[in-house]
């Protein structure tokens, strides 16, 4: 009996696990191919950031200066909130086996303060992390990076522009961020409930 409710729930893990994939347009793969590299925006999509930009905004310094950015990359911890869908998203590629990145499109000004942040909160490797403010196609191809997450226009339009497979992260209503949202614009996937 005991054997038997340990098979169903063995089978029903697998079961869930397969569904969730699904649901997130995430192919399954066979033990014997290579894992996936899959990389995701920072700002509205592995974190509810406004509350870290705010600080730059509340700083003296000027608004997207290097100082400015320099205030944000070191205001995430205790500030920033993980968004929880894309948390999940991030984990079932991790047990996957696929290798993660973080790339986006702040100023590198203080960079190490959201390198610590990422790496501590999200395990993502320092060394997987960049900052590409001019746009993220080149790096996206340089890296090989076969799935990007972002919530911005230009996520899923850079993406396209390397020739790799894009979601949208919805943003959250309470971003102060608005420009370039059209979620859907390009024919992506959009990936719904992804406030935190
Ligand atoms: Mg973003």
């Amino acid at each position: 009996m005991i054997k038997k409710i340990t098979k169903f729930r063995g089978i029903a893990f697998a079961a869930v696990i397969v569904i969730l994939f699904s649901a997130c347009g995430v192919k399954n793969k066979s033990a014997d191919e290579n894992s996936l590299k899959v990389g995701f925006d920072v700002d509205d999509t592995l974190l509810f950031s406004t509350p870290a930009f705010q600080k730059g905004f509340e700083s003296s310094e000027k608004p997207f200066s290097g100082e400015f950015w320099a205030v944000v990359n070191n205001s995430d911890r205790g500030n920033s909130k993980i968004k929880k869908k894309v948390l999940q998203i991030l984990e079932k590629h991790r047990v996957d086996g696929d290798e993660i990145y973080a790339i986006t499109a702040r100023k590198p000004n203080g960079g190490e303060g959201l390198k610590n942040y990422l790496n501590d909160a999200l395990g993502i490797p320092k060394s997987n992390i960049y900052f590409e403010s001019e746009g993220k196609t080149n790096r996206l191809q340089q890296l090989g990076i076969d799935i990007f997450y972002g919530d911005s226009d230009s996520d899923i339009s850079d993406a396209n522009a390397a020739g790799i497979k894009a979601y949208r992260i919805e943003r959250s209503t309470a971003s102060s961020y608005q420009k370039k949202y059209n979620p859907g614009k390009y024919g992506e996937k959009v990936i719904k409930n992804s406030d935190w």
